[in-house]
């Protein structure tokens, strides 16, 4: 029993690295074209990026099934990815954006740092420059402040030096032409 314990709360926990990474690299990178229905403003009850929701409930179901018909453990697998499934929906629909007809609000300290840090992820329109990618975990504002200031910066220096080299390039062009 507390092996299997241990299996679904080592499975809830890497989910928080895999949300993460899925979330920065697939649904903010390829898989931008369901996503971006969650980045607009107008945030219906249902939108394309649920898929992502419902291909994780399609895989914990299969690891269910599958750990039941005799591959053991792999349903307590199952039970970690359900489990961040429905945390993520309880904190992300329900606390953050709110999507029910109940309005929970974010008391306790952790919440609210979920709450804030999402919202900075929300801050950033379009796919590039987001900051606070997980779902369960959360660093402090401050940083995630500092990394959207950071990401800024570079993003203007790219600019500057973009139009620069355009700049030098047309003059050279000119002198070329101008003999
Ligand atoms: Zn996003
Ligand atoms: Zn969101």
């Amino acid at each position: 029993m507390i092996f299997n314990f241990v299996i679904f709360l080592s499975t809830l926990i890497a989910m928080e690295g895999v949300g993460f990474l899925a979330h920065k690299y697939v649904m903010h990178g390829w898989g931008w074209f369901l996503h971006r229905s969650h980045h607009e403003a107008q945030l219906g009850a249902l939108e394309t990026n649920d898929l992502y929701l419902l291909a994780l409930g399609t895989i914990a179901t299969g690891l269910i099934v599958l750990g039941n018909d005799g591959y053991d453990p792999l349903q307590w697998v199952g039970a970690g990815v359900a489990a961040f499934g429905l945390i993520y929906l309880l904190v992300h629909d329900g606390i953050v954006h709110r999507h029910w007809p109940v309005r929970p609000q974010p008391r306790n300290r952790y919440l609210r740092r979920l709450y804030q840090a999402h919202l900075m992820h929300h801050a950033v329109k379009g796919r590039r420059n987001s900051v606070s990618f997980g779902f369960l975990y959360a660093p402090p504002v401050a940083t995630l402040q500092k990394q959207l200031r950071d990401l800024q910066d570079a993003d203007r220096a790219r600019e500057r030096e973009a139009s620069l080299s355009d700049l030098c390039g047309t003059s050279i062009n000119s002198d070329l032409q101008n003999g």
